[in-house]
């Protein structure tokens, strides 16, 4: 059952080849089995059970949907009521969420039945999954490498095939990036098509969640559920949600794509390279037209990502003092020694090095000369892709420079492992929706790549991703270990 679609999945449910209870079963023995991997921060197996039991009574009386009864792994970022919800922190390591987020509310309402929370990087902050206070997650493709951050158990669990389907957020590249490196699907919305209600905040004006399966076609069954207007999140759009399955077998012949010169220039892997344009050429083979274009302000996404993202966690984070959520500190000697020690023994070192950065940034004195530059080269990059999408319809190139690299192998240089983020980053900052997917191997690690597309064009996206996953197989496969 772990390597059927979701479609394929809802369509046994339906028929009763199977019930949602063994399909469960057989989805929590897989969370078990394969422990190892350090995907979940909490596993929450007899809850799924009971779930599951629910929507095999649903699924009975004919009151179901797609998602009634399929297992779904949520990224620990998401409020879930009476779970523990720790964001990969010490911070939080105590924290019972007393509500729902938007988006769990919601796949509750759709059916689905939660096999666990997914480790993360602490906060969201990292692009390797290394700076979880669980410890790092392991790529399935090769435990000795990362499966990229912050969504990394996420991506792990679906490349796995532990859960069909996953949840994370992207706020520079982290359902992209995991899901590059981990060979699977996902999908970063436009900003403010999934609610943030309820997501744990890290730089909010960045943040957005969005689904992970094997295929572009699993991935639109999930935002189908995790999407719409919610007037709890003021940054939520009141745009209608459409259907997303109804456009996958649309042509793209005479679509126009743009190849940004900027992202096939140094800093890409030559491997990695040769991949992207072998897709590039299966697109001209479909009647695409294939067009050059400039993102000339490219490399500046990352040192204006790099302020505005700390700039708005250092505010985001002030709320952990001790007194309101989470970690407290034994004995403080008064309020001072409260707030200094409950945030110094309960944040991790990159959590602490960006709220230095932030809070620096955002002072007296430095903020025209850092914050408000960042903010106006974020508006440069926007109009970069303004410009080009007067010409083309999506933009396509890698998701990252190269496939996973070893656990350890960066986390003592923060700015090498913040490079990794470069063609991920400058999309969060300019709002746009983005896709991920595998389109080849190296050295035996997957290549992601990515699918740009314009505002609210996630359609566009997964109809492209699709297309190319009909006639490719890369999306199918499953790293050795897992496949039995
Ligand atoms: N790697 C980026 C960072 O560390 C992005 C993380 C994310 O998208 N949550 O901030």
């Amino acid at each position: 059952m772990y390597d059927l679609s979701v479609s394929q999945l809802a369509e046994g449910l339906r028929n009763g080849d199977f019930s949602s209870v063994e399909l469960t079963q057989h989805c929590v023995e897989r969370m078990q089995k394969f422990s190892d991997l350090n995907a979940f921060i909490t596993e929450l197996g007899e809850r799924a059970i009971l779930q599951a039991q629910n929507a095999d009574k649903l699924i009975k009386e004919k009151n179901h949907g797609p998602l009634t009864g399929v297992p779904i792994a949520t990224k620990d970022i998401f409020c879930m009521y009476g779970v523990k919800t720790s964001c990969g922190s010490k911070m939080l390591d105590s924290f019972i969420a007393p509500y729902d987020a938007t988006v769990t509310h919601k796949l509750d309402q759709a059916g689905c039945v939660t096999l666990g929370r997914t480790n993360m990087d602490e906060f969201a902050m990292g692009s390797s999954n290394e700076t979880s206070y669980y410890g790092p997650v392991k790529n399935p493709w090769n435990k000795d490498y990362v499966p990229g951050g912050s969504s990394g158990g996420s991506a792990a669990a679906v490349a796995a095939r532990i859960a069909p389907l996953a949840t994370g957020t992207d706020t520079g590249g982290s359902i992209r990036q995991p899901a590059a490196l981990c060979g699977i699907t996902g999908l970063k919305p436009t900003y403010g098509r999934v609610s943030r209600y309820g997501m744990i905040a890290y730089a909010s004006s960045l943040d957005q969640g969005g689904p992970f399966g094997a295929s572009a076609e699993d991935c639109a069954y999930l935002l189908q559920a995790m999407a719409g207007f919610d007037e709890k999140d003021s940054t939520s759009l009141d745009k209608a949600v459409p259907d997303y399955t109804q456009s996958l077998n649309d042509s793209i012949k005479g679509k126009v794509i743009g190849i940004p010169e900027e992202y096939f220039s140094e800093g890409l892997g030559v491997g990695v390279k040769e991949i992207i344009q072998t897709a590039i050429t299966w697109y001209e083979q479909q009647g695409c037209e294939i067009k050059s274009i400039s993102l000339p302000n490219t490399d500046l996404a990352i040192p204006a990502y790099y302020v505005i993202a700390p700039a708005e966690c250092s505010s985001n984070l002030s709320r952990y003092d001790g007194v309101r959520f989470g970690y407290r500190c034994d004995d403080p000697k008064d309020m001072r020694d409260l707030y200094d020690r409950s945030r110094s023994e309960a944040f991790g070192d990159e959590v602490k090095r960006r709220i230095m950065i932030g809070t620096y940034a955002l002072s007296a004195g430095y903020y025209d000369a850092y914050y408000l530059k960042a903010q106006q080269i974020r508006h440069l990059i926007s109009d970069d892709f303004k410009k080009a999408f007067e010409q083309v319809d999506v933009i396509l190139g890698p998701t990252t420079p190269e496939p996973a690299f070893k656990i350890g192998e960066k986390t003592n240089d923060p700015v090498t492992m913040y490079l990794s983020d470069i063609y991920t980053i400058s999309i969060n900052l300019a709002g746009l929706p983005a896709i991920s997917i595998p389109c080849g191997q190296q050295g035996g690690l997957p290549v992601g790549m990515q699918l740009i597309g314009n505002y609210f064009a996630e359609e566009t996206l997964l109809n492209f991703a699709h297309q190319y996953q009909l006639d490719t197989d890369w999306h199918q496969q499953i790293p050795p270990g897992f496949n039995e």
